[in-house]
């Protein structure tokens, strides 16, 4: 199958997920033909199992919490229960609205789409329902899938995020293996909702990525939930019954639930799809590209999860708009993997670009690195809200500002700025001087920066 002029297609992607999908879009824009095969449905894992029906969750839970602290405000409200039938209609009605949205969007672009499991089976050929469709260029975005440990066989009560997001009921009990994003984003709902939730973490602390200072709050504001969890620790087993799951860890503690939330990672879903016998190089099933996202084989380039790095949607949306750029020889600038944000959307937020204080002594030396904390308390809005976090930079001496680190709630909001500050490599001068409304949050990350240039406002020298 080839192009309306019965050549080939300048671009096949296969996937429809962020990176596939932002490959198409851009490809049609800049006039080349496109072909999209996807499987399942248009938009992948991040609008139909991951960031909107999370961020959905999460938003009923923030309304769950502010019906029951109403008293904290004056206001007499009283959470009379969650109707998960209600909380999931909502968080359909949102994925539902998005997904027709995307697929008016490719359709307007006029990309051909094929619906159908596609496999690589030359370097300029992707196979989808028997049909051969080819391309001057192949992208691949496959994605990933929830991963589980050895031996920890998901099913019935062990579940991971899909069946998460797809829960009917609230469970009274749940134990979540994995303290990173997804886990904690789980925690922060479940416990919102009225559930005991106990983390389990391998590591010594939660959002583990995170600059330590982030994650020692963090865990301070979950404890304060009445969120449990166990760090340095590893899971040994699990059984379960009717009456719920049975988890064992290696230290001998044991905990009953009603649920076990496998929260371990995602894998890249990359076997069985013929990368390996057109010859690309896999590690641990990722693909491997160079920076220009490439694979090294024919016209083959990879985006988004299955290219090792931070698996995040907006990343695979900007490495798939590189490459339809690349390909239309627009000769784009690479993408800098430290200056993508990354949130996690709980309660406290926590939100983040650039390096963390150790990255940056590590790459800069020790004595040419500057730090500062900007405490929440300072801020309005923040005191209005009732929310504690705060705002950490760090700089290189007489420097730019090479990292912003914030922990508190709607942070991830305010990463937009903190996102421009790193990449467009701000010295804390400049920003200092820019004015930031006042009483917003946001004017936090301004605070932090007068400071850093030398003259806080609202805080202590
Ligand atoms: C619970 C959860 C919450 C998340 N929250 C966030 C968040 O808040 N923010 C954020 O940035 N990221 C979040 N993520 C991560 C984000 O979803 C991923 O980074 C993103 O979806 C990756 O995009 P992708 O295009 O690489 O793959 P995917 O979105 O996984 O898309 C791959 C697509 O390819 C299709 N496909 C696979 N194999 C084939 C085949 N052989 N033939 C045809 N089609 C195929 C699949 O059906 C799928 O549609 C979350 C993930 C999860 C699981």
């Amino acid at each position: 199958m080839a192009d309306t002029n019965g050549t080939a297609f300048d671009i096949v992607v296969l996937g429809g997920g962020s990176g596939g999908y932002a490959t198409a879009l851009r490809g049609a824009q800049l006039g080349l033909s496109v072909a999209l095969v996807e499987a399942d449905k248009l938009g992948g894992t991040c609008l139909h199992n991951g960031c909107i029906p999370t961020k959905a969750l999460l938003h009923a839970a923030e309304i769950a919490d502010n019906a029951r602290d109403g008293a904290h405000f004056g206001v007499h409200t009283e959470l009379k229960g969650i109707d998960m039938a209600g909380v999931n209609e909502y968080k359909a009605a949102v994925v539902g609205r998005l997904y027709k949205g995307l697929q008016g969007l490719i359709k307007s672009r006029k990309i051909t789409v094929f619906e159908g499991y596609g496999t690589l089976v030359g370097q300029d050929t992707v196979e989808v329902n028997g049909e051969r469709i080819t391309g001057r260029n192949i992208v691949l975005g496959t994605g990933s899938y929830a991963r589980s440990l050895p031996g920890l066989d998901i099913g019935g009560r062990v579940i991971t995020s899909d069946q998460a997001l797809q829960l009917d009921w609230v469970p009274r009990s749940v134990i979540i293996l994995g303290g990173g994003v997804i886990g904690s984003e789980f925690a922060s709902v479940w416990r919102s909702f009225g559930a005991d939730v106990t983390i389990i973490e391998a590591l010594p602390h939660l959002v583990p990525n995170e600059e330590e200072a982030l994650s020692k709050a963090f865990e301070r504001a979950f404890r304060k939930r009445g969120i449990a969890f166990n760090l340095s620790v590893r899971f040994s087993g699990v059984t379960q019954d009717d009456n719920g799951v049975h988890v064992s860890l290696e230290d001998g503690k044991t905990f009953d639930a009603d649920l076990l939330l496998v929260a371990v990672g995602r894998g890249p879903r990359t076997e069985g799809l013929g990368y390996a016998e057109q010859g690309l190089t896999l590690d641990r099933g990722f693909v491997i590209t160079n920076e220009r996202l490439h694979t090294g084989v024919g016209n083959i380039y990879a985006v988004g999860d299955i290219v090792p790095g931070l698996q995040l949607a907006h990343r695979g949306f900007a490495q798939g708009i590189f490459v339809a750029e690349e390909i239309a020889g627009l000769a784009p600038q690479t993408i800098v993997e430290s200056g993508i944000p990354r949130v996690t959307y709980s309660d406290p937020e926590v939100a983040s670009v650039g390096l963390t204080e150790a990255k940056a002594r590590e790459v800069h030396g020790d004595d040419a690195v500057e730090t500062l904390e900007y405490n929440l308390g300072g801020n309005g809005k923040s005191q209005i809200l009732g929310t504690a976090g705060f705002v950490k930079l760090v700089r290189k001496k007489d420097g730019p500002v090479i990292g912003v680190h914030m922990i508190g709630a709607r942070v991830g909001e305010l990463i937009g700025e903190g996102q421009l500050i790193v990449n467009w490599e701000a010295y804390p001068e400049d920003v200092a001087s820019l004015v930031h409304a006042h009483p917003t949050q946001n004017e936090a990350l301004g605070e932090a920066h007068l400071a850093l240039a030398g003259k806080p406002l609202h805080a202590h020298n």
